[in-house]
């Protein structure tokens, strides 16, 4: 069977971020906001996320967060660097 895994891959809504123990098991990040290690098998199988979603102020702290992260780098830039 070959699977037609790759990086940068969606698979069910999760993409793959790398792949372990020969290709049989991708590092892959969720919807839930976390990364995880699920078997190939399991994921083209039609795995599905056992964490709950992010509550939604969570979700927010965490967009605000990265907000904030990138103006920084915006503000930090200069050109020649
Ligand atoms: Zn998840």
């Amino acid at each position: 069977m070959t699977t037609m895994i790759t990086l940068g891959t969606f698979v069910g809504g999760y993409q793959i971020l790398s792949l372990a123990a020969g290709g049989k098991t991708a590092i892959v990040t969720c919807r839930c906001g976390g990364t995880h290690a699920v078997s190939v098998e399991a994921l083209l199988a039609g795995w599905s996320c056992p964490a709950r979603p992010l509550p939604p102020d969570r979700r927010m702290a965490l967009a605000q967060e990265s907000d904030e992260r990138q103006r920084r780098a915006d503000r930090d830039w200069r050109p020649g660097r």
